[in-house]
């Protein structure tokens, strides 16, 4: 059996619907479990209808239209939708009302998003003579922490998808069992409230359906022809990797890259189910695959990402760097303040290391680590991070350094990750594209590292 998921823009109208519904179609005999996104920026069009119900102002209509359009569009009943847009005009007025909206009731109004979506597709593929059904996560089992707006699956997850999916997966079921058609990106808690797993969460979604059954490969279907060399909003030549391990996938969506959630590789390390990246608009270009390790030796660079808006901490003390307990010391100042660190270097005398700007109390740092050191706090920087073999560092920076040079930028810190995969630079956020422009030419460029490499892994 396979997974197939289907990001938002491949379900943005009833057109793309059609067009999913069709790939579908083509996989059936593979008994697909489908995870949908919601459709086209519903999930962005609801944050911004609930910041206007702070202000008591109810603004739906752009999501009423759209799924409305479409469902008539698609020549399906509308009363799943109307149903469900009902409750969501009740929520939304409540929240109006009371000029309130907590991280628990943000959840439950974008959960409207992927429910909406799901009834559509299910609808269609009935209307087609396929059978299938619309399912919300926590019906096959998604239980998550109360960790509202960025929520962590819980290990019975598991256990319960294959409860209610395995007879489906392992088809056992034979005709008693539809195509279960699964929203992405939510689950609900202990208490029975809905939660979201962040933002681009679907992806999560997929992955662990995909492990939990053993599913011979997950598919993620994009609007672009797999994971790319680069950011493609930036260097328009960013080209698809072919293979890439778990790892680097796990890196490049940490340190920035939109296209696939940062936590999503997780349930496929542990199982070693293929994950395949895939473009609806582009059905026949043949993707990325995504597994546990290259099988013949892969070109140095794999892709180039960057994370803009971080802040660069410089934490000087001579008297303490190298001292028993310094590190531990620094790090619990940053545990008392919940602020996590992303990339660390350290020298003789001094300690770099960057942090999410939006999440973090500088104020209430600043004056711990003052005790016993001086600091020096830069706002506006960007990370960018080379998803690499480290083992060849030296080339690689060598032609990075002798590229940046070139150009005259100056980087102001370089830290080589444990994780044996990236290679991470810091510079002004202003600067960051042309970093990137600049490394993706000199890696991906004519003549450039892995010019001509890179198709051959
Ligand atoms: P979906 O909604 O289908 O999950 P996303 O919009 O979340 O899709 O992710 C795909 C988008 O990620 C692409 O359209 C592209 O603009 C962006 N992106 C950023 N970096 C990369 C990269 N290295 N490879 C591919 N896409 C990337
Ligand atoms: N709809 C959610 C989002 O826009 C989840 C997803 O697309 O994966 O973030
Ligand atoms: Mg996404």
């Amino acid at each position: 059996m396979i997974v197939m998921k289907f990001g938002g823009s491949s379900v943005a109208n009833a057109d793309r619907i059609r067009h999913v519904a069709e790939i579908i179609k083509k996989f059936s005999s593979k008994r697909p479990v489908v995870v949908l996104s919601a459709m086209g920026d519903t999930t962005d069009d609801l944050l911004s209808a609930a910041d206007q119900a702070l202000s008591g102002v109810i603004s739906l209509e752009a999501v009423e239209k759209l799924h409305k359009t479409t469902a008539q569009e698609l020549g399906i009943s509308p009363k799943d939708v109307d149903d469900l847009l009902g409750e969501l005009r009740t929520l939304l007025t409540g929240i109006s009302m009371l000029r309130e909206v907590t991280p628990r009731s943000k959840d439950y109004l974008v959960s409207f998003g992927e429910r909406l979506s799901v009834r559509l597709m299910a609808g269609y593929l009935s209307s087609q003579g396929v059978r299938a059904e619309f399912r919300d996560a926590w019906d096959i089992g998604f239980l998550s922490d109360s960790n509202y707006v960025n929520a962590d699956l819980l290990p019975a997850t598991w256990e319960n998808i294959r409860n209610r999916l395995g007879a489906y997966a392992a088809g056992k079921a034979g005709d008693g069992m539809a195509m279960p058609i699964v929203t992405g990106f939510i689950a609900k808690d202990e208490k029975g409230f809905i939660t979201t797993l962040g933002r681009g969460g679907s992806d999560l979604t997929a992955t662990i359906i995909g492990a939990a059954l053993r599913a011979d490969e997950v598919q993620t279907w994009k609007d672009v022809d797999g994971i790319l060399t680069t950011d493609p909003r930036i260097v328009k030549e960013a080209r698809p990797v072919p293979i890439a391990t778990y790892d680097e996938v796990a890196e490049l969506a940490y340190f920035g890259a939109q296209v696939l959630h940062p936590r999503s590789m997780q349930p496929c390390l542990q199982t070693g189910t293929p994950v395949r990246v895939k473009n609806s608009y582009n059905v026949d270009a043949p993707g990325s695959i995504i597994v546990t390790r290259h099988e013949t030796t892969p070109s140095p660079v794999r892709a180039i990402t960057s994370k803009k808006g971080v802040t660069l901490i410089d934490i000087v003390s001579t008297r303490m760097l190298g001292q028993y307990g310094f590190l531990a010391k620094v790090f619990d100042s940053f545990a008392d303040h919940s602020i996590s660190v992303d990339v660390v270097a350290t020298s003789e005398v001094s300690l770099s290391l960057t942090v999410d700007s939006k999440k973090a109390n500088f104020a209430g740092l600043r004056h711990d680590l003052e005790k016993y050191a001086s600091i020096d706090i830069r706002k506006d920087k960007s990370i960018v991070t080379i998803i690499c073999d480290v083992r060849r560092s030296s080339a690689i920076l060598a032609a990075s350094f002798a590229a940046l040079a070139r150009e005259g930028v100056n980087v102001q810190m370089i830290s080589q990750g444990a994780s044996k995969v990236n290679i991470s630079f810091i510079c002004d956020s202003d600067e960051s594209d042309d970093v990137v422009r600049l490394l993706h030419d000199c890696y991906f460029g004519k003549g450039g590292l892995c010019d001509g490499e890179s198709a051959s892994v």
